[in-house]
């Protein structure tokens, strides 16, 4: 955590209900101390003189209920305190889940808020959604956090659904803690690529929370908070209408864009709870580079660990020590499809891929399916490799893993995604 001696230390005091936004520039992390008062970082409270490290691309905001003094060491690319936040709005949201909770949990109501955040890409969904869990499970609710969002996903690598019972708030420099999510593989970093497979993950999720939801009466009353993409228009709205169904939501919060608000009131049935809240000014656009780069952190971190804790493992495996498949045979023209088989059938179709060069680099995730007889589609994952070589000489392939060889089940289906390893 060591700083060079000389590096820039800046001291904000900030008075109530304001925040301080930073970004951290490339290759310079960034050492945030609180030296008196109370502040919290995206629903997490600060430990009074600990220092907090950012690392390189973090944008975020310390804020204050009651005031407090602030210390940052090391060269921000940008950092400015700001009076103006959609906080107490966020908090009233929590306010309203809470007593939703409160009348759950003394019989009045079967179960808990179930909540969905949604609006374009860049408003802050991700960040009112660790604030919410953070705030829920500071006051020991047992909140179920639903990721949807298959390209920046918080609690699982990109590629995946998951959901994941939040215990504690997300620790300020790691983020949730990844312990036991249950991760569902969808293959690529946007809905649209296989709509239906999408659509057909999300009800499987549902079916999982309720079933979750009868058997712990604490997770029935805490409720859920889904995270949603940023794709709102089209088959991206009717994904997010579908979802609210499947989960049988009671409140939607839509950031940012009235015209969606407009809409969801339109199509959803009344007694789902739709509220239009602004975004934050300081949530920071993010480039599709920046994107990029942060899911490729994300599989990296996901390999090696935060900050390199872990150590994976190369090994190669045998062709035929394992079946490898890919979810939605390519699009075929509908004169040429089987007598009676829909486009929409094809796209969950389960098909056997041949390893060759092509798979190089791929993400592959080990399914708990124990083949193809299964219901593979809706199977959960028990967690992925990369394929870093393919020989097929000797019909081997070099897989990168976070744990030691055998692979815990042996069907393997292929992500679109691609990771380079270059350590
Ligand atoms: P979305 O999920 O809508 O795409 P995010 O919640 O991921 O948006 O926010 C985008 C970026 O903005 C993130 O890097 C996040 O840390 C940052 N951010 C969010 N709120 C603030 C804020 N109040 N001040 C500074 N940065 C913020």
């Amino acid at each position: 955590n060591a700083l060079q001696a000389g590096e820039a230390v800046q001291k904000f005091k900030l008075e109530k209900e304001m925040e301080l936004r930073f970004e951290v520039e490339p290759r310079q992390p960034l050492l945030l101390e609180l030296l008196c008062g109370f502040a919290e970082v995206f629903g997490t409270e600060l430990t009074r003189n600990k220092r907090y490290r950012f690392d390189t691309g973090a944008k975020a905001a310390v804020f204050t209920w009651h005031g407090c003094e602030l210390q940052l060491t090391g060269r921000a690319d940008v950092s400015y305190t700001a009076r103006e936040t959609p906080m107490l709005f966020y908090l009233n949201v929590h306010a309203a889940l809470e007593q939703m909770r409160r009348t759950a949990s003394r019989g009045d109501e079967d179960r808990g808020p179930r909540a969905m955040v949604v609006g374009p890409t860049d408003v802050g969904k991700s960040t009112l959604v660790r604030l919410l869990c953070g705030y829920a499970a500071r006051l020991g609710r047992r909140v179920t956090l639903v990721e949807m969002d298959v390209g920046q996903g918080a609690v699982s690598p990109p590629g995946t659904l998951a959901m994941l019972s939040v215990e504690r708030p997300a620790d300020v420099e790691e983020g949730f803690s990844l312990q036991a999510p249950l991760v569902y593989h969808f293959g690529s970093t946007t809905p649209g690529s296989n709509i239906k497979l999408y659509n057909k993950v999300v009800s499987r999720l549902a079916d999982v929370f309720n079933r979750r939801c009868e058997l712990n009466r604490r997770a029935a009353v805490s409720g859920c908070i889904i995270n949603t993409t940023g794709w709102v228009r089209g088959a991206g709205y009717h994904a997010l209408i579908h979802a609210a169904t499947a989960f049988e939501v009671d409140v939607i919060i839509v950031l940012d864009q009235e015209r969606l608000f407009t809409e969801l009131r339109r199509d959803l049935p009344h007694f789902v709870n739709i509220v239009l809240l602004p975004k934050s000014g300081g949530v920071a656009a993010r480039s599709k580079e920046f994107r990029r780069e942060s899911r490729d952190d994300a599989i990296r971190q996901y390999f090696y660990g935060f900050r390199g804790a872990f150590f994976p493992h190369a090994f190669d495996l045998r062709f035929t020590d394992v079946k490898i498949y890919k979810i939605g045979a390519p699009a075929i023209p509908a004169s040429c499809l089987p007598l009676g088989m829909s486009q929409e059938e094809n796209q969950l179709k389960v098909v056997p891929i041949t390893p060759g060069r092509d798979l190089v680099h791929h993400v592959l995730s080990v399914s708990m399916a124990n083949g193809p007889q299964d219901n593979v589609v809706e199977a959960n994952v028990a967690g992925f490799v990369v394929v870093t070589a393919v020989d097929s000489d000797r019909g081997l392939l070099t897989v990168l893993s976070p744990a030691p060889r055998p692979l815990p089940q042996t069907l393997l289906l292929v992500m679109d995604i691609r990771f380079v390893d270059l350590k």
